[in-house]
């Protein structure tokens, strides 16, 4: 099945160099590019711009993938989708749809699995099976446009899998989705969420694209925060911060840190006050995200979000409480993970 190179997979300037290379012009190329991420084309037989012979030719060494849709759950409380979609090797990964005032939203996995090993996270329970393709990432966007039949006007790189553990094809699909032959998606309106791996934040830095980064934090110690997150044995709050403030001082983007309230673990008095003082004069943003209790641990539900939430705003920290949604559907933040695998 992987013999042949997935088209989808590639940017203008690898089709330009494809297609050349079969002995076509190179124009060529930028209608194939079309046809599959602004058309979403399924088949290279579909793709009738070419010619039948041309076809022909390229169907001996090329197709193109196409992510399946397995089963979709819409929520009765509010107009959540959350999708599951079979990936051609048999996996199956998970997308969701949040509709908004300002337009649609889509969560996108970017591994099968993660092996971040979160305490508090489904998504992490059975390790990491692999990462995802950059087609596969931008099939989960061009399969729910498809069938909502509706523009997508934000993407979050937060479902299932660490983006910043799959690093080339998550910055390869933020480029694709971006290209305006393609789907057109503003850098601006894409967001990318990481655990905190400090070496590709450097690296991401550098890109200068200007999507927004979350950074999960979760706590202000490190810990605490190592109680909860096999990460923080390798890179410190420290550290974390020291890559934040190089990534606003190389994009002027402001930063998101997710923080996740957890009963007795990180929502104490002391600790939003600490995660003041860390931010203090910081770009940045703070999240707070009600814990979404999963079965496989015993973590529960703060119930001090709101007082957490005001004394970060009293010491003058951006902060807002995110609002959960299609919980009926188990759509939740963390909540992601390959339920029907498991025949629950
Ligand atoms: N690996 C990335 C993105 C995936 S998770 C990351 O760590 O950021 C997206 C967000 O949901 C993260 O902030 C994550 O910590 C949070 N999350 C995971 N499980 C959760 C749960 N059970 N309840 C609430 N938030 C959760």
């Amino acid at each position: 099945m992987y013999l042949k190179k997935d088209l989808k997979d590639l940017k203008l300037e690898e089709l330009e160099e494809i297609i050349t290379s079969l002995g076509e012009k190179k124009f060529r190329a930028k209608q194939l590019f079309k046809w599959i991420h602004e058309k979403n084309i399924k088949d290279i037989d579909d793709i009738t711009v070419l010619s039948k012979e041309f076809r022909i030719k390229l169907k001996e060494d090329f197709y193109i993938s196409n992510i399946k849709m397995h089963e979709k759950f819409e929520s009765k409380i509010d107009k959540t989708i959350k999708y599951l979609f079979l990936l051609e090797d048999g996996n199956i990964i998970e997308s969701v749809r949040m509709k908004h005032k300002h337009g649609n939203s889509i969560c996108l996995s970017t591994q099968v699995g993660c092996k971040m090993g979160c305490s508090f996270c489904a998504s992490t329970k059975e390790g990491l099976i692999r990462n995802l393709t950059t087609a596969e990432i931008l099939d989960q966007v061009y399969k729910i446009k498809e069938d909502i039949d509706e523009n997508i006007s934000n993407i979050v790189l937060m479902g299932t899998g660490e983006p910043l553990d799959n690093y080339e094809n998550v910055l390869k699909f933020i480029r694709l989705i971006n290209d305006k032959n393609g789907q057109n998606i503003s850098m601006r309106s894409i967001s990318l969420s990481t655990c905190g791996l400090v070496e590709e934040m450097y690296k991401l830095a550098e890109k200068n694209i200007p999507i927004t980064l979350s950074i999960s934090l979760h706590s202000a110690s490190n810990d605490d925060r190592k109680k909860i997150m096999p990460i923080s044995n390798k890179y410190s709050i420290e550290d974390i911060l020291d890559a934040s403030r190089y990534y606003i001082e190389k994009t002027n983007r402001r930063i998101t840190f997710e923080y996740t309230l957890i009963k007795d673990v990180n929502d104490k008095k002391e600790d939003a006050k600490k995660l003041s003082e860390l931010l203090k004069g910081m770009l940045a943003h703070v999240n707070i995200i009600p814990l979404n209790p999963i079965k496989e641990s015993n973590l529960e539900t703060s119930n001090y979000a709101s007082d957490f939430s005001e004394l970060l705003i009293k010491k003058g920290i951006n902060t807002t409480i995110r609002r959960e949604m299609g919980r009926d559907i188990n759509a939740a933040c963390g909540q992601l993970r390959n339920n029907i695998l498991n025949g629950n």
